[in-house]
């Protein structure tokens, strides 16, 4: 198909392709990394494993690291942090000073310390600082030993408002009154690691008042909420989610979280829940809104069912917060102003908010760890469903045309909310293309 949009399409790929191949780049570093290599150094060679952990998860929470990765190579061990969504080399540690650090691991997190041959996992929690940390453990056997990784939760970290993940006005707007319903089904979409999560917690904090029963069905239990009836899948005890869910509708649930939809039947059950007077949260693995109505279709959703018990979708990327600290405005290259013109084209911005407008770039400091960024935000694609929505979806039509619709209603496609944080200065704009 040589149409004209597909010529537009390879117009703006390329663009996208030579702003992106025009980036500066730069590794983390720190005097940090130092420092905090000493420290652990010096706590193990006094065979103090508590402090040695306590230093690392002290300085992972510091650096803003989700996970402390122990990757063994034949003659020695690298530990990297998860910055950002970016894996960073801190230190190198010895085989001896490995396996002092694997077996306070493995004791702490109650893992059995004989066996190294299948891989295990489990977590433990201490306290640094008044915060409740708990440090999910697992061990992968490997060719020279057992890898680890250590995933990091901070509690603190979900309980933040809509406007600290990034929601603009009118999105923290469509949001509340999507959650302020007493049914109806809300799912949060995106592939891994795009902060669904996050966004459910804050949404469950937002709705967690006395006289309302929240429960969720996990697989894990990422957070522990002291307010929260939480339950864990478990598969080798045959309790998955079709059959946790029909359980969880036996405790007289008000609000309930379903961690993932996988299948038709946890659908069908989920999608007769809101319903029948409960409002139902979860997510998707799947990359847009549009092509999360599809799969509720291929999942054997009748639309009819779809319009009358799906409220919102919420569609979500995560892209690196540029540093406050060493961030600048910048004037627009010539491919930057071309790209952002054919994207507010497409998806019928208003021109006026992008035009002369600047974007912004990074110098590196040692808040960022030279990197430029510090911290992340999300992009959001928001589909709240009115009656002409539902009405559309009633009548089989496709996703796109749904689409098509919803964009004529206060919805913000993820492309104009990307730009709109590029040109408002939370992100840089090659942060938004690689995403997108
Ligand atoms: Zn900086």
């Amino acid at each position: 198909m040589t149409t004209k949009a597909s010529t537009k399409q390879k117009k703006t790929d390329d663009l996208k392709e030579s702003i992106l191949a025009s980036e500066e780049k730069r590794n983390y570093t720190s005097e940090r990394f130092d420092l905090l290599e000493k420290q652990v150094k010096k706590a193990l060679k006094q065979q103090d494993t508590d402090t040695a952990l306590r230093d690392m998860t002290t300085w992972a929470l510091i650096l803003g690291c989700s996970d402390v990765h122990y990757d063994m190579y034949h003659d020695h061990i690298m530990v990297r942090f998860r910055i950002d969504g970016i894996l960073v080399d801190i230190f190198s540690l010895t085989l001896g000073e490995y396996k002092l650090i694997l077996e306070r691991l493995k004791y702490a997190s109650n893992l059995k310390l004989n066996i190294s041959n299948i891989p295990q996992d489990w977590k433990y929690s201490l306290k640094i600082e008044d915060k409740n940390i708990d440090v999910r453990v697992s061990t992968l056997p490997i060719k020279y030993g057992e890898n680890i990784v250590c995933r990091i939760l901070d509690t603190s970290k979900v309980m933040i408002d809509f406007e600290k993940l990034g929601f603009f006005w009118t999105s923290e707007r469509m949001l509340n009154k999507a959650i302020s319903k007493k049914n109806g089904m809300i799912l949060v979409t995106g592939p891994t690691g795009s902060g669904k999560t996050t966004t459910l917690y804050t949404i469950l904090t937002k709705l967690n008042t006395r006289d309302k029963k929240l429960i969720t069905l996990e697989d894990p239990i990422e957070y522990e909420v002291e307010w929260l009836i939480q339950s864990e899948i478990d598969e080798s005890k045959k309790y998955d989610f079709p059959t946790g869910l029909k359980a969880l509708l036996r405790q007289d649930p008000d609000i309930m979280m379903v961690g993932e939809i996988r299948d038709s039947e946890t659908l069908e059950t989920a999608t007769t829940a809101s319903l029948t007077g409960h409002l139902v949260l979860s997510t998707l693995h799947t990359k847009s809104a549009a092509e999360t109505l599809d799969r509720l279709m291929n999942m054997g959703l009748k639309p009819y069912m779809m319009a009358s018990a799906l409220d919102t979708i919420i569609a979500q990327r995560l892209v690196r917060r540029i540093c406050p600290h060493c961030k600048r405005e910048k004037q627009k290259t010539e491919s930057e102003q071309s790209l952002i013109g054919a994207m507010v084209e497409e998806t019928g911005m208003n021109k006026m908010l992008v035009k002369n407008m600047k974007l912004y770039e990074w110098a590196g400091c040692k808040h960022c760890n030279h990197s430029g960024y510090l911290g992340r935000i999300g992009l959001y694609e928001i589909i709240s469903l009115n009656e002409n929505l539902r009405e559309a979806i009633r009548e089989w039509a496709t996703a796109d045309e749904i689409l098509k619709q919803a964009r004529k209603t206060d919805m913000i496609p993820m492309q104009e909310d990307g730009i709109l944080k590029a040109i408002k200065g939370y992100t840089t704009i090659e942060e938004v293309l690689r995403v997108l």
